[in-house]
């Protein structure tokens, strides 16, 4: 369901800041808007309904919104729409206003849970750097999928193993991190090879060893950009 604008860690760009979206007939849902999100997700947003653009935030590291003022107003300027913004804090409406970003050239939401482009997606707490982090569920008729976002601890966990959750797409790290999930607890908390067939990481910092997930039974998101 999801295509990845990148799947890097904060620190290396060679991947892009990790986001993804979806496309819905002329819907466009983007998760996250990191600094190099914009350049992938304008031919996107051209191709859009200028009206039905839905960018939900998972947290405000500039990872995650580095580019989020610009792609509002491009929206707003260029393409003569306004976008939809979600995020379950309204402070970040004065983040924006910080970055000369008027209130009127966007609709902000703040609930927890949405009907976006046929899909219900939800917001979920995550724990990480801070507070007000968050992580997404996406339903369809189908299936239900869970985006991790940034977190130091599988918060849903069980949720996936018992398969209320299809399809986990997990941040890790290479190493002993405190705020992302260390890669080698994974391979312990995620024993079982059908459950790792369910499970792509992301967020990948320089280090991490791609061709050791694969083999371990876990997948690796794949940004579209490298796909093709
Ligand atoms: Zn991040
Ligand atoms: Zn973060």
């Amino acid at each position: 369901m999801l295509n990845f604008l990148g799947i890097g860690g904060a620190f290396n760009p060679e991947y892009g800041n990790n986001s993804a979206y979806i496309k819905r007939d002329k819907g466009l849902i983007i998760i996250d808007c990191g600094s190099t999100v914009f350049g992938d997700i304008k031919p996107k947003i051209d191709a859009a309904d200028s009206n039905d653009i839905h960018i939900f935030i998972t947290h405000t590291h500039t990872d995650h919104v580095g580019s989020l003022g610009t792609t509002l107003d491009y929206v707003y300027y260029v393409k003569k729409g306004k976008a939809n913004l979600y995020f379950p804090d309204p402070k970040i409406i004065d983040m924006l206003i910080m970055m000369k970003i008027s209130t009127n050239h966007y609709i902000f939401n703040s609930e927890l849970t949405n009907e976006v482009c046929g899909l219900t997606v939800s917001f979920y707490e995550t724990k990480h750097l801070l507070d007000n982090c968050y992580g997404l569920i996406i339903k369809d008729n189908h299936q239900t999928i869970c985006y991790s976002s940034d977190c130091s601890e599988i918060t849903l966990l069980q949720d996936f193993l018992q398969g209320k959750i299809n399809t986990l797409y997990l941040d890790v790290s290479s190493n002993e991190s405190k705020v992302h999930v260390p890669y080698k607890s994974l391979l312990t908390l995620v024993p079982n090879p059908a459950d790792r067939s369910r499970l792509y990481v992301m967020h990948l910092d320089k280090y991490f060893d791609k061709k050791q997930a694969i083999k371990d039974g876990f997948n690796v998101a794949e940004r579209e950009c490298d796909a093709l």
